[in-house]
């Protein structure tokens, strides 16, 4: 049943914008009947997005690789696919449909990804990475010596990121195909870490800064940085998709709670991260909206926290951000 979905979804999802190539416009007899059937398209579309939406958190390949579809734009939609690799890190594929441009985002290893692209017969363009660790860039050079992928990070980390071409840094804007790609430094895990804004597609890759109820331990940086980098990426809108760098939502779900027993909010989300985990579903992509509902380092303000780990009514953000991350070391 599964795959059955899932094949009608990647048939829907490619064939759809197909319609709209030139060559097969000249079939329809005129500009009425093309905008009636454009709008028809649309409402398509939309009839669809809810099930998409609804699949996507209970999809699974066969292989361990789950696939998620984003659509913006219906002549050129995203597709992000979910790959696991080594323990519990994602890498995510982005395929842009139109043009066949695919990026992988923080590929640990290389042949969980060649095994992905495999499957769907797809070379590799580019390979992003969020910051230098070996468990985000450890696929870099075999991918790269494979498919001849260029190699995109900071600036900052231009001497530490294996095989780097193209260097980024605070506020570029890059295109991977017709997709926009912000890019946002999210310092704290480690100095050069950045995030890559889609936000056409309403995503954003946080590696190891932003992770589904809990941040990424301070490395190479102080708490104002990170609560700062947090800050950041809670000021982008709420609907917004957050495809993070592991899987490590469950046990920071137990964490979340121990501090924020009376979050309902928490405690739904919690239940539902169970549940996904005991099917072996990833919990990822969560939303920002979630996350500030329910993740203790972008609640810094909830009194029940703060009584929770002796945080003084009058620390500052940055503070109990610091105190918060320091009972997590410990917990
Ligand atoms: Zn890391």
């Amino acid at each position: 049943m599964q795959m059955i979905l899932r094949r009608a979804t990647t048939k829907a999802m490619v064939s759809f914008p197909r319609f709209l190539k030139g060559s097969e416009l000249s079939v329809w007899p005129g500009m009425k009947q093309l905008f009636l059937r454009k709008n028809i398209l649309y409402a398509f579309m939309s009839l669809f997005s809810m099930p998409f939406k609804t699949l996507r958190s209970v999809r699974r390949t066969i292989g361990g690789v789950s696939n998620f579809c984003s659509t913006t734009k219906i002549q050129s939609p995203l597709l992000i696919e979910l790959v696991p690799c080594l323990q519990d890190n994602y890498a995510y594929l982005l395929h842009d449909v139109e043009s066949g441009i695919v990026g992988v985002v923080d590929p640990s290893e290389a042949v969980s990804i060649i095994d992905a692209l495999n499957k769907k017969n797809w070379n590799l363009n580019y390979i992003l990475n969020t910051h230098h660790h070996y468990d985000h860039t450890g696929g870099n050079m075999d991918l790269k010596e494979r498919y001849g992928a260029k190699v995109i990070g900071s600036v900052l980390d231009k001497e530490r990121i294996p095989g780097i071409d193209i260097v980024l840094n605070d506020g570029d804007k890059w295109m991977f195909a017709s997709h926009e790609v912000l890019v946002m430094t999210t310092p704290g895990h480690t100095r050069g870490h950045i995030s890559f804004y889609f936000p056409g597609s309403k995503s954003i890759f946080t590696g190891d800064t932003l992770f589904s109820l809990s941040c990424g331990k301070l490395f190479e940086g102080t708490p104002q940085q990170m609560f700062s980098s947090l800050s950041k990426l809670t000021s982008l809108p709420d609907d917004t998709n957050v495809y993070c760098g592991h899987e490590y939502t469950l046990s920071n779900s137990k964490f979340a709670l121990s501090i924020e027993p009376g979050n309902v909010d928490l405690q739904s989300y919690a239940v539902q991260v169970a549940h996904l985990r005991n099917k072996g579903l990833p919990t990822i992509p969560t939303s920002l909206r979630k996350e500030k509902l329910c993740n203790p380092f972008l609640r810094t303000w909830s009194m029940e926290i703060r009584k929770s780990l002796n945080i003084p009514e009058s620390a500052d953000d940055a503070e109990a951000f610091g105190a918060i991350r320091q009972a997590k070391d410990n917990f």
